[in-house]
């Protein structure tokens, strides 16, 4: 880092490092960047939200250990730093972060590449009578995420439908960040997709939102949002899929049954964001 950082002060020196235009010298040689391609983009064009399903000093030092990392970890309740909350940043945005694992979104796999990862200090669910009961968010900790996702999303002009929760691109081995994650509230500040309920009504038409449909013809609409989605499936592995949409669009009820209200939701988002 201090090596990195002494670069850039020398190279600022010689030709201004923000822009790096014009021909720069880098010492031992020199580079022509007056000619810029336009069939350029930025590394990243994901956004995961992720719980870290343990308290902060776990989540600090497994996400700075040998074997996981994320770009960001905001604590549970952020302390101020100067009136203002402080959040950590592990792993520089331009690097590469080992959050996402084995992973599917829209087409591509290895979200890890494309992405950056924001990790919640959250601990996740409990068993309770045998169901998942899960801890809800802080709002301070969801106000600085909003502030940092903003950002993130200006900076690398990611899509609504490009922010996912880590359930989303891996429904089968992640539920985080969960159904008490506001994606509805986060929507409506810029960060992430949400259908329009007028457009949900209308494709609901009329029916019971929670009569049930069938399962294939939800997958498939899920399938064409982006959601990894394959023909070998077990009716658990279904089920996965069904719960993880429903956490992220229809946190009421995440039972991973197809019903008429789901179905509705993701031709509504079909509509406004486009296939995967
Ligand atoms: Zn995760």
């Amino acid at each position: 880092m201090k090596r990195r950082l002494w670069l850039c002060a020398l190279a600022l020196l010689l030709a201004g490092c923000a822009g790096e235009e014009g021909v720069i010298d880098r010492g031992g040689y020199k580079v022509d960047t007056r000619r810029q391609a336009q069939a350029a983009y930025p590394r990243v064009k994901v956004l995961v939200i992720h719980y870290t399903a343990d308290d902060f000093d776990t989540s600090l030092a497994t996400l700075t250990d040998k074997h996981v990392s994320s770009h960001y970890l905001i604590p549970a309740t952020p302390p101020l730093e100067g009136g203002k909350p402080l959040i950590w940043q592990l792993v520089p945005e331009r690097e590469l972060a080992w959050h996402a694992g084995a992973s599917f979104w829209r087409g591509a796999s290895r979200i890890n590449d494309t992405s950056i990862g924001i990790e919640l200090e959250n601990r996740g669910w409990i068993k309770v009578n045998g169901a998942k009961q899960f801890v809800p968010f802080n709002p301070p900790q969801i106000a600085v995420l909003t502030d940092l996702a903003r950002d993130i999303i200006a900076r690398y002009d990611i899509k609504p439908q490009n922010v996912v929760a880590h359930a989303d691109i891996a429904p089968q081995r992640k539920d985080d960040p969960g159904p008490l994650f506001p994606w509805q509230q986060l929507a409506a500040q810029g960060v992430g997709a949400w259908p329009e309920a007028s457009r949900v009504a209308f494709y609901l038409n009329g029916r019971d939102p929670y009569s049930p449909v069938d399962t294939a013809l939800l997958l498939d609409a899920l399938e064409r949002y982006g959601y990894p989605v394959t023909p070998d499936m077990t009716p658990a592995q279904q089920k996965r899929v069904i719960q993880a949409f429903q956490m992220h669009f229809r946190p009421a009820l995440w039972s991973g049954v197809a019903d008429a209200q789901s179905l509705a939701i993701a031709e509504a988002l079909l509509e406004k964001y486009g296939q995967g």
